[in-house]
């Protein structure tokens, strides 16, 4: 509630909307967020699974931080069976009813807790936080795939390697809302003609006469940083997948080339037997071997791995993960995996074996930039000199990116990365805009027992409403 937007930000009246606390206003004054996530109804949690229902939330961000997140105190909207392309409208539209009149003329309630004669209440919804796909669609954006695949500027996405923000074309906020007007009145023919020449459509937040869609609608960070830059960090640019052979892993290889032969088990065990016996010419003896084969047994003994001990409030990560059996990771373990065990682990095999100017040496300053950025970006406080810190070192990991791995292009999440420092300079800390708790809601909406038939979810809607808030 302190974001310089939403103090900067003025109502029906034309004076700031929230009005200082000490002043105590006749009228209450609300801030509200929307938000989405896709869940599998069937609680398939395998990776891949393409079975979605998508729930719509609404947060009380006027409430207090440890009180706004509890199930009691959030407003399932609605559950849609599918993915929310072109029928969330409708939802859309119902909500926009119910919130005209708290921005118009305020709605009377006849009697408060702490006001016996009633009060006024108005209301306001700001921002739209959720994953891109949601996101784009409730907010009347193209697909994150669409020519242009960015809600906050114009730039193609043929030229998404371009990292210098003062080159991109901007969005305007008023040709956006007359060409989304436009695209309402027309037929279908020329709809599409709208949403490919200009990468929007019609969404019913626009008659909510306050709403301003490119900046309203902000990049969420469980899904552009835990679920967006560190596993496509993972899965494109380390190339950790089990279908094919690790990318830049240290493998049987040195950094010469020289492929280590394996020895055989009896030798393995030969050696293994005089080390339990652990003899006084036990060093004598292992400084025979040769330097292959004490890293085979080192390898073998399980020495060149180790155990990062967690504390218990940090989320571990299961065993399998990156597997399809490992299922899919959540955000928690993307970034525990990510800012925990791989700095570890990098910092060990590749800080440590290499010199400065090795490319195992350059990879790992380049990851590290990631983990420096997100972790400026997730803290609980923020700043301008940590704003800049976010930005400075988040351009360097991308710059980084197009030097080290000059064949793979940036993704969408790359260029939103560098609109959130926007974010969190207007917004504030993202812990106070999170997304997680959906993904905790969309657990609980998963163990309700339903018909299995995906589309009639209605019949125990009702259900839902009374298990979540009474
Ligand atoms: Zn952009």
């Amino acid at each position: 509630m302190d974001s310089p937007l939403l103090r900067e930000f003025k109502g029906p009246d034309g004076d700031p909307f929230l009005q200082e606390p000490s002043l105590t206003p006749p009228e209450l004054r609300l801030v509200m967020s929307l938000g989405s996530d896709g869940f599998n109804p069937f609680r398939n949690t395998t990776r891949g699974a393409f079975i979605t229902c998508t729930a719509i939330y609404m947060v009380l961000l006027s409430l207090p931080e440890h009180l706004r997140y509890q199930p009691k105190y959030l407003y399932l909207v609605t559950v849609l069976p599918g993915k929310p392309q072109g029928n969330i409208n409708h939802s859309l539209g119902w909500l926009v009813d119910q919130l005209l009149p708290f921005w118009n003329e305020g709605v009377y309630y006849m009697r408060t807790a702490r006001h016996f004669l009633g009060r006024k209440v108005f209301a306001v919804l700001i921002p739209v936080v959720c994953d891109t796909e949601a996101a784009h669609e409730i907010s009347g954006f193209a697909s994150h795939s669409h020519t242009y695949f960015c809600r906050r500027c114009l730039l193609k996405l043929e030229n998404i390697d371009n990292l210098n923000p003062e080159t991109w074309p901007q969005c305007n906020p008023q040709r956006h809302k007359e060409l989304a007007l436009q695209w309402k009145d027309a037929s279908e023919e020329v709809q599409k003609f709208i949403y490919k020449e200009h990468g929007l459509h019609w969404t019913e937040l626009l008659r909510l006469p306050y709403l301003d869609p490119i900046m309203f609608t902000i990049f969420d960070k469980l899904h552009f940083s835990e679920l967006g830059l560190k596993e496509s960090h993972f899965r494109d640019f380390f190339m950790v997948d089990e279908t094919r052979n690790g990318g830049e892993g240290i493998g049987f290889k040195d950094d010469s080339g020289h492929r280590r032969l394996r020895p055989s088990n009896s030798s393995l065990r030969v050696a293994w037997t005089t080390i339990r016996e652990n003899k006084q010419s036990l060093s004598q003896e292992l400084k025979k071997l040769s330097y292959d084969f004490l890293w085979y047994l080192c390898f073998a003994l399980g020495l060149r791995t180790s155990i990062t001990v967690l504390p218990s409030y940090i989320s571990q990560v299961r065993e399998k993960w990156g597997t399809r059996a490992g299922g899919t990771l959540g955000g928690d373990e993307w970034n525990t995996l990510s800012t925990i065990h791989l700095v570890v682990s990098l910092i060990w095999i590749w800080g440590y074996e290499y010199d400065e100017n090795s490319r195992r040496f350059q990879l790992l300053l380049n990851y590290l930039d990631m983990v420096h950025a997100l972790h400026a970006f997730s803290l609980c406080e923020t700043s301008p000199s940590l704003q800049n810190y976010y930005l400075a070192r988040m351009l360097k990991y991308l710059h980084g990116l197009l030097v080290l791995y000059p064949d793979v292009s940036l993704k969408p999440n790359h260029h939103y990365a560098v609109h959130a420092a926007d974010d969190l300079r207007l917004f504030g800390p993202p812990h106070a805009r999170s997304t997680p708790v959906f993904e905790r809601m969309n657990h609980t909406l998963q163990q309700i027992p339903s018909n299995n038939h995906l589309g009639k979810l209605y019949s125990f809607f009702p259900l839902i409403k009374l298990t979540l808030f009474f």
